[in-house]
């Protein structure tokens, strides 16, 4: 289990959306929606469908194939319905009170003030979704250096080795897996976090299923929320 030996040693924090920095509050679900009526008629499945650490393309990967819908048609409308999802994204999010999660908008601003561990996204949100969520979370998506989304791959596995892969070419450095930290609030983030080898830090603020199973996921790191970052998993500047 990779453990933090040397706080400083850390290069890149890639971090979740949804649970993490913060909660959407519906407005993921009601986007969805209403892209997939528009691009393929049909909403089936999407009120009872469960998102936590999914990709937005394991959705509709999950959702579609019982309406017809084969995974190579899936895979040539994800332009389309990127399009789409974020255009009602746009329109309707002013609809939800999306909050941050304890301690995340904080932590992200001083770690962006320092300018070092680089910060980058793992999300399942599409490329086009993330940035408007964390705009309307108080979050600048600017800051995030790198990213990786749910509309690149219906695995979310795959996700932390194209943002480390970005983070290299970015700045031109060898990134090793332990020093990357994945930050999330399911099982599928602390999974991914262990595709690649990086350190795991679960945080109990999201969309879990039961008070255990983010425990059980064992990362290496498990906290209630990020105000106790810090203290808990990189004691860089005290
Ligand atoms: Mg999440």
């Amino acid at each position: 289990m990779p453990l933090i030996t040397n706080p400083q040693d850390i290069q890149l924090i890639l971090w979740d959306i949804d649970g993490t920095l913060l909660m959407p509050k519906g407005v993921g679900r009601a986007a969805t929606r209403l892209a997939m009526l528009e691009i393929f008629n049909t909403d089936a499945g999407i009120e009872t469908h469960y998102f936590g650490g999914k990709t937005d393309w394991r959705t509709l990967l999950e959702l579609l194939p019982p309406q017809g819908f084969s995974e190579g048609t899936i895979r040539e409308l994800m332009p389309a319905y990127e399009r789409a999802a974020a255009q009602h994204m746009n329109r309707i999010i002013v609809d939800y009170a999306v909050e941050q999660c304890p301690g995340a908008h904080a932590l992200v601003t001083e770690l962006h003030r320092r300018g070092y561990p680089l910060q980058g996204l793992v999300t399942g949100n599409t490329s086009s979704i993330a940035p408007i969520k964390l705009r309307a979370g108080g979050f600048d998506p600017d800051w995030f250096v790198v990213a990786a989304y749910g509309s690149e791959s219906p695995d979310r596995n795959d996700l932390p080795f194209l943002a480390v892969d970005r983070a290299e070419k970015l700045t031109g450095r060898k990134i090793a897996p332990e020093q990357v930290i994945v930050i999330g609030d399911t099982p599928a983030d602390v999974a991914c976090a262990r595709a690649l080898g990086a350190v795991a830090v679960g945080v109990k603020t999201g969309y879990a299923t039961s008070p255990t199973e983010l425990e059980d996921a064992k990362p290496d790191y498990l906290l209630d929320d990020l105000t106790t970052f810090w203290k808990d998993v990189l004691p860089i500047f005290d």
